[in-house]
């Protein structure tokens, strides 16, 4: 199946699409321009961009306060066997359908219905479904760092059940130097050492039940937990 041709389609290429958008500052409607599927091979700059947190930031020609716009798109990463499916974070209580679509998107471009993937795409893809850009950066963020996504989603939920972060707020990972993730909860901010990662990763009768609901599907996220 992997030994394909090279299929040209909307998951293989970058595609971008032109929206009209409200500031949600002054409500000043505007022309722009929004990404619908990002290959980092071919649009590399779009991945900076959103490890700096810069992707999709406009600048309103009404008011000039900047604002992110975001549409449904899928990234794709083949040279780190990375696959999105990003989704706007108000949809995230439509997670089981947004990872059917990913799935769907999967099965179109490299599984079961695909005419077979392109060449040098490695057999295990890392399929995700997530919702907003810094759920994005987050994941990426810890790819990079060689760490497993949700094991740090049980630290998360052991930091909420402690009272740590309020059930509806979300900690996101914001940054991974050295030995030390930087987690923020709205207002809050903690730092986890990579020790406490590595100590529960390990400790598999604790965290082998957590893992299993987590992997059920692509939205690997501690919100599966409260449904
Ligand atoms: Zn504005």
């Amino acid at each position: 199946m992997l030994a394909g041709r090279i299929r040209a389609s909307r998951e293989t290429m970058s595609t971008f699409t032109d929206i009209t958008a409200g500031c949600p500052n002054c409500g000043t409607q505007q022309e722009l321009t929004v990404a619908r599927g990002i290959n980092v091979a071919r649009t590399p700059a779009a991945r900076d961009a959103i490890m700096e947190g810069r992707f999709q930031r406009y600048c309103c020609s009404g008011c000039r306060v900047e604002f992110t716009v975001l549409r449904p798109f899928t990234y794709v990463d083949w040279s780190r066997a990375q696959m999105f499916g990003v989704f706007p974070l108000a949809d995230i209580d439509e997670w089981p359908r947004c990872e059917q679509v990913l799935e769907g998107t999967f099965s179109r471009t490299l599984g079961d219905e695909s005419d077979g993937a392109p060449d040098g795409i490695p057999d295990e893809i890392r399929l995700r479904t997530v919702f907003g850009l810094d759920a994005l950066r987050e994941k990426l963020l810890l790819f990079d760092a060689g760490m497993d996504d949700a094991v740090v989603e049980v630290m998360k939920l052991r930091w909420v059940m402690e009272g740590g972060a309020a059930e509806r707020r979300r900690p996101l990972v914001i940054d991974v130097v050295a030995d030390m993730l930087v987690v923020r909860s709205e207002d809050e901010t903690a730092v986890w050492s990579r020790a406490d990662y590595e100590a529960l990763r390990r400790d598999e009768e604790t965290v082998t039940p957590f893992l299993d609901v987590l992997a059920a599907g692509s939205f690997r996220d501690l919100v599966r937990f409260a449904s």
